[in-house]
C-alpha cells in the first residue's frame, strides 16, 4: 500500500447533511441538474416528505451534523419552509454548535423575505449564483437575474447580517473572451465575497445549449484554460486562495462542506438526484420527485474509498495526495513537475493551475504508477 493510511472511521465523528431542493422557475440553458417546476401543493408535499425521510435517518444514525447545505434547484424558492425543514433536522440530528449551514439561492427571487427565513432557520452561508457580471451574458445562460440583481443581493446579505458569502462564476460563455472575463471577475471581486467557484461552461446533453451548440460561438478547448488560468492569477492577485480546482477563498473560508467530499468524510444527501457517502458506502436517491415523495429508498451505489478515488479526489485539492514515492512514481513526477503540471513537496503531491487543466489524464498516468 502506497498511500498514507486513511483515519479510522469514528462513529461520532460529525456528518455533512446535503439536502436536495428540487425545484426552479424556469431552466437554465445550460442546466442539466434534477430541477422540476412546481406549484405549492407539490411544495408542501416535498416539504413533508423531505422532514418524514429526515427523520427516519436520524433514527438510524447517532452522528452529529456539522455542516449543512441546502443546493438544488433552487433552495430559495422553499425559503417559506426552510425554518420547518430545519426544525426537522435539529428533531433528528444533533446540531454542532459551530455548524456550517448554507442555502444556494437565485438573485432574482424576492431577497429580503428569502434572507430573512434563511436566518430564522439558522443558515450562515450563502452561495449566490451570480454566474457573470454582464446581462448579455446572463441573458444568454437563460439565468432570471440582472447583474445588479447580484449586486443587491450581496449588499442586503451584507446588511442583514451575512459574513460568509459564496458567489458563483462561469467561464468559457457565448462569445467570451480575456476582456469580458476580466470585467466579470471585476465584478465579482468588487462585492467582496470569501469565497468564489468558478465553473468552465460544459454543453450537456439533453439541455437546450446542445441542441444550439453550432450557434454559441463558445471559446475552443485553448481559450477556455487560458480563461481558467487568467482566473487563476485574477483571483490569486486579489487575495483568494486556489484550495480546489473550480473553487477559491479567503483564508480561513473554504467550504466545510464541500470538502468533506474531497476528503471523503460522511455526508448523507436526502432528496431526489442527492448522492450520499456514508460508512463506507454509496447510495443514491432516483432523479423522480415523485419517487421520493412515495418514500422510496435510495439505491445503492457500491462502495466508496477506493484508491483510484482517493488519488482523484485528493489531486483536487491544493494540499494534494500524500504518498510515498516509488522509482517509478519519482520519474514520472519530475517530468510533470518540469512540464509546469505538479508540485512534489514534503511527501505531498498536487496539482498546479496548468496541471489542474489536465487532471484527468495526469491522474490516469499517476494511478498507472502506483499500481
Ligand atoms: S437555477 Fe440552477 S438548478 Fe435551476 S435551472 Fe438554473 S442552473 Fe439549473
Amino acid at each position: 500500500m502506497l498511500l498514507a493510511t486513511a483515519p479510522v472511521l469514528s462513529l461520532t465523528k460529525p456528518l455533512g447533511l446535503y439536502i436536495h431542493i428540487p425545484f426552479c422557475l424556469k431552466k437554465c440553458n445550460y442546466c442539466d441538474f434534477y430541477s422540476v417546476s412546481a406549484n405549492e401543493e407539490i411544495k408542501r408535499d416535498y416539504v413533508k416528505a423531505l422532514i418524514k425521510e429526515i427523520k427516519q435517518w436520524g433514527d438510524k444514525l447517532s452522528r452529529p451534523i456539522d455542516t449543512v447545505y441546502f443546493g438544488g434547484g433552487t433552495p430559495s424558492l422553499l425559503a417559506e419552509f426552510l425554518p420547518d425543514i430545519m426544525t426537522g433536522v435539529k428533531a433528528s440530528f444533533t446540531i454542532c454548535e459551530n455548524a456550517e449551514i448554507t442555502m444556494e439561492m437565485n438573485p432574482a427571487d424576492n431577497c429580503e423575505e428569502i434572507l430573512n427565513f434563511a436566518l430564522k432557520s439558522g443558515v450562515n452561508r450563502l452561495s449566490i449564483g451570480a454566474q457573470s457580471g454582464r446581462d448579455t451574458e446572463l441573458k444568454a445562460l437563460g439565468r432570471r437575474h440582472t447583474a445588479k440583481q447580484t449586486v443587491e443581493t450581496v449588499k442586503l446579505a451584507r446588511e442583514l447580517g451575512f459574513e460568509n458569502i459564496s458567489l458563483d462564476i462561469m467561464l468559457a460563455l457565448p462569445n467570451s473572451n480575456e476582456k469580458t472575463l476580466e470585467k466579470s471577475l471585476e465584478f465579482i471581486t468588487n462585492l467582496n465575497p470569501e469565497h468564489i467557484s468558478a465553473y468552465i461552461l460544459k454543453v450537456e446533453a439533453n439541455t437546450p445549449f446542445h441542441k444550439t451548440y453550432d450557434t454559441l460561438n463558445l471559446p475552443d478547448e485553448d481559450g477556455a484554460a487560458d480563461q481558467y488560468l487568467q482566473m487563476c492569477e485574477y483571483l490569486k492577485n486579489a487575495g483568494y486562495g486556489h484550495y480546489e480546482i473550480s473553487n477559491f477563498a479567503k483564508c480561513g473560508k473554504e467550504s466545510r462542506h464541500n470538502l468533506k467530499y474531497w476528503k471523503l468524510e460522511d455526508y448523507l444527501g436526502i432528496g431526489p438526484s442527492a448522492h450520499s457517502f456514508l460508512e463506507g458506502k454509496r447510495f443514491y436517491y432516483n432523479r423522480n420527485l415523485n419517487e421520493f415523495t412515495k418514500g422510496t429508498p435510495p439505491l445503492p451505489d457500491g462502495e466508496g474509498g477506493s484508491e483510484e478515488e482517493r488519488v482523484m479526489l485528493a489531486l483536487r485539492l491544493a494540499e494534494g495526495l500524500k504518498i510515498d514515492l516509488n522509482p517509478n512514481l519519482v520519474k514520472k513526477c519530475d517530468l510533470l513537475s518540469k512540464c509546469g503540471l505538479l508540485n512534489v513537496k514534503d511527501g505531498f503531491i498536487s496539482l498546479t493551475d496548468k496541471g489542474m487543466l489536465l487532471s484527468n489524464s495526469i491522474i490516469t498516468e499517476i494511478l498507472e504508477c502506483i499500481k
